[in-house]
């Protein structure tokens, strides 16, 4: 099915095919914990920005391998690339169109200090 999200202001929109039922990961390292992202992880195939691409601010740290992308008017980070999965991209669940959706119990993801990204 097709989901829709967006950021704050709604200048950031996307579309992503996924089921109902998603498999979700939440992160605990240094920027994830912090903003309360819910990660999603689709492929680019299925990933289509309806709006916005020229509204985004990239930011970087550490290895500089995700590509955090903020929204230049709202702030809000619906969806980036992330170290993990540099092919794909993370969408935040908290940021989709209400609706129904069915949840799984988020996957702990636990980020070490260092550069290897670990599941528990
Ligand atoms: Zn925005």
């Amino acid at each position: 099915m097709i989901h829709k999200g967006s950021c704050h202001c709604k200048a950031v929109t996307y579309e992503i095919e996924a089921s109902a039922t998603l498999d979700v990961t939440d992160c605990n390292c240094s920027i994830c914990s912090k903003s309360g992202y819910l990660h999603l992880i689709v492929n680019k195939e299925k990933f289509k920005l309806l709006s916005g691409k020229d509204n985004l601010n990239t930011y970087t740290f550490d290895t500089g391998e995700a590509k955090h992308l903020f929204c230049k008017t709202c702030g809000i980070k619906s969806f980036y690339i992330p170290r993990s999965h540099p092919d794909s991209y993370s969408v935040n669940v908290r940021c989709w169109m209400k609706k129904r959706l069915s949840l799984s119990k988020p996957r702990l993801l636990t980020a070490k200090i260092g550069r290897k990204i670990l599941t528990s």
